[in-house]
């Protein structure tokens, strides 16, 4: 979750990520093995692809892991394009948006909105309780 957004995105890009739920799996996919595919299961680092798009299968234990695991968009059960354009707001969005307005913007229920949008609000949290600890403990080490 915290590298998501941590890189800039243009308006074209984002426009293709809310507009497709491939773009935003291969867009996770990317990510998420940006420096190359070791299953998690046995470390293997050879892959063929899996069953959900852009989700890779050892092709040693047959595990397969989706693009979306490990991140907020794991179990989402709407379209994933719609989830992305909740959790860029969001992160990234300038105006607070109410989930009544999400929900009116992606025909989703105010309800599913209202729960997702809470679910990215409190591993934005944990974000920014984790860097507070690594910011006091960077401190300790330059005072003492
Ligand atoms: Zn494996």
């Amino acid at each position: 979750m915290s590298t998501i957004f941590k890189k800039e995105l243009s308006n074209e890009q984002l426009e293709k990520l809310f507009n497709s739920d491939e773009k935003c799996f291969e867009f996770l996919a990317e990510l998420k093995w940006e420096e190359g595919f070791t299953c998690k299961k046995c470390g293997n680092e050879n892959y063929c692809p899996g069953k959900t798009p852009f989700s890779r299968r050892c092709t040693k234990c047959k595990s397969e892991e989706s693009a979306a695991a490990g991140t907020i968009f794991h179990n989402c059960k709407f379209p994933v394009s719609k989830a992305f354009y909740i959790a860029y707001n969001v992160c990234k969005g300038k105006e607070d948006l109410s989930t009544y307005e999400y929900a009116r913007r992606l025909s989703l229920r105010q309800m599913t909105c209202w729960n997702f949008k809470t679910k990215i609000q409190h591993a934005i949290q944990q974000i920014d309780t984790l860097s507070a600890v690594e910011k006091s403990s960077i401190n300790k080490i330059l005072t003492s």
